[in-house]
């Protein structure tokens, strides 16, 4: 029997209905206030296969359709993300604690996500060449099949649309695995594509946490795994999704160094950095976790931290997505003081009034790091900010490449020419000139280096269009005339 919460438990969305799981269930929090919301079923297998089937049996028919027509159901979909924002910018605040504003600019995202999909009839013709006298070659791009997307918690409505738009529209069939921490968003995306017209089975929704992932990486009917998460777990879906033969593209976890130079412009450097460390609550896999100063800083230092007592949690700060997350978070900052660094502006034991027991860390700033403590090594995936001092930019840059992780860097400088030094030794998918959270805007793509990403290709824009598609190579000849030569 379904407790009395806010909304309804989770079900699985299978063949365009809401089914009822009868597997073991989940809390699902509210991250505002801590309260019980859902829940939400740790499926496996067995749900799984029932999904595959259903995108299976839909798939004949729907990469049969034209692309032309395809796309029709996102020109609606993506009206339909604008229609119901509000809701969807609600549903986004509760179940993942970001402020009102940033879970809209997620559903604005979407928005423009869709948009790429809608042009992807422009980008896809294929070509045809007469390669020899009445012999022509002709290339065309084809669908996969029953393909996976796997997603984090920390954009319910965003990382699925990274995928969802995409490898429909290109023709495959998807199975759609959001976190368990936030199961709510992407039953409403499916269910904003049934009201917009997609097909039975053609997007199915599944929910669990490991044993669910497990048997997406082992299902033989699944020809491709998109991830998007932890380093730790990408690299287990990486290796057992190819290990099963299937095509992956894995994004992990990040640290990302904005590197601040002396000449930096004063207030825009300030305003950003505060802006990139403590947006979504510093549980970004774009967001400035560690700042390495470059000589004589302190004036930007102390306006930064001006800014910075700027935010107010529950304001313009939202929560972090769990009490485990919480702590993690404190502990580092604990451990980074007990070590010699400097807590220049503590967020630690943040309570927001009338919000008593939801998952709030105040924005902390935090000086002296040194390049050894987990905290200037690790993923804090919160509003903290390191900073560590060098003497030079070749050091800011070598702490940098030290970095196992490769997602963004950023450079705040005055000066084109160590500017562009910079941008091109640090070892990063994502590079910022003045630019604190340098997400590229669509149709540019979007995906990182080194830990931060495995597998070819980015996750959206144009190599999202390898990932999701094969290529056809066909050569033909009519007529009896043309008789064979070398190539025919
Ligand atoms: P996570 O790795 O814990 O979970 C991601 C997905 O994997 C979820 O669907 C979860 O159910 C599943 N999962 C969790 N543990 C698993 C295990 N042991 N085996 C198999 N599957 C498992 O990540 P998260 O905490 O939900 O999200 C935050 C992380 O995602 C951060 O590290 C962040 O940097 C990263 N992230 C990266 C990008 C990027 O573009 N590189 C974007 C968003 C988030």
């Amino acid at each position: 029997m379904e407790t009395a919460v806010k909304y309804p438990d989770v079900k699985k969305y299978i063949n365009r209905q809401l089914e009822v799981n009868v597997e073991q269930k989940i809390d699902v929090f509210s991250t505002i206030d801590g309260e019980i919301i859902s829940h939400v079923p740790l499926s496996g297998f067995a749900t799984l296969d029932k999904a595959v089937e259903a995108a299976k049996a839909a798939f004949p028919a729907w990469s049969n359709t034209t692309i032309k027509e395809r796309v029709q159901i996102f020109y609606r979909y993506r009206t339909l993300l604008a229609k119901y924002r509000e809701e969807l910018t609600e549903l986004v605040h509760i179940e993942n604690g970001k402020t009102h504003g940033e879970a809209a600019a997620e559903v604005d995202k979407s928005i423009e996500l869709t948009e790429f999909a809608c042009s992807l009839p422009q980008m896809i013709p294929g070509e045809i060449m007469e390669v020899s006298k009445g012999v022509e070659c002709r290339t065309e791009r084809l669908p996969l099949g029953v393909v996976a997307s796997i997603t984090p918690f920390n954009f319910p409505i965003m990382v699925p649309n990274w995928t969802t738009p995409n490898a429909i529209t290109l023709g495959n069939c998807l199975i759609l695995k959001p976190s368990e921490q936030v199961p709510l968003s992407a039953n409403r995306i499916a269910e904003l594509l049934k009201e917009a017209g997609l097909p039975e089975g053609v997007l199915n929704v599944v929910n669990g946490a490991q044993e669910m992932v497990e048997a997406i990486c082992d299902h033989p009917g699944i020809e491709a795994v998109s991830f998007v998460g932890s380093t730790k777990v990408a690299k287990i879906v990486y290796k057992r999704a190819t290990s099963n033969l299937k095509r992956c593209l894995a994004l992990g976890g990040a640290k990302n160094h904005l590197l601040v130079l002396p000449d930096a412009h004063l207030e825009m450097t300030a305003s950003d950095i505060a802006a990139s460390m403590s947006g979504c609550a510093g549980q970004r896999c774009m967001a400035a976790s560690a700042m390495v100063g470059v000589g004589k800083i302190d004036h930007i230092v102390e306006r930064l931290c001006e800014e910075v007592k700027q935010i107010v949690p529950g304001e313009n700060l939202g929560s972090v997505i769990s009490k485990k997350a919480k702590e993690r978070i404190e502990r580092y900052i604990s451990e980074a003081e007990a070590a010699g660094a400097k807590v220049l502006v503590d967020g630690r034991n943040t309570t927001v009034k009338g919000h008593e027991g939801g998952f709030y860390v105040g924005p902390t700033v935090i000086d002296f790091v040194k390049p050894d403590m987990a905290i200037a090594k690790e993923e804090v995936f919160g509003p903290v900010l390191s900073i560590m001092r060098t003497e030079n930019v070749d050091q800011a840059i070598q702490i940098e490449n030290n970095s196992s992780y490769g997602n963004a860097a950023a450079v705040f400088t005055q000066s084109g020419g160590l500017a562009r030094y910079v941008m091109d030794k640090v070892s990063a998918g994502l590079i910022g000139v003045n630019i604190g959270v340098p997400v590229p805007r669509e149709p540019f793509a979007f995906g990182g280096w080194n830990e931060s990403k495995f597998g070819v290709g980015d996750i959206t824009g144009k190599t999202s269009i390898d990932f999701w598609t094969q290529v056809k190579k066909t050569t033909t000849k009519w007529n009896p005339e043309a008789r064979i030569n070398w190539m025919s």
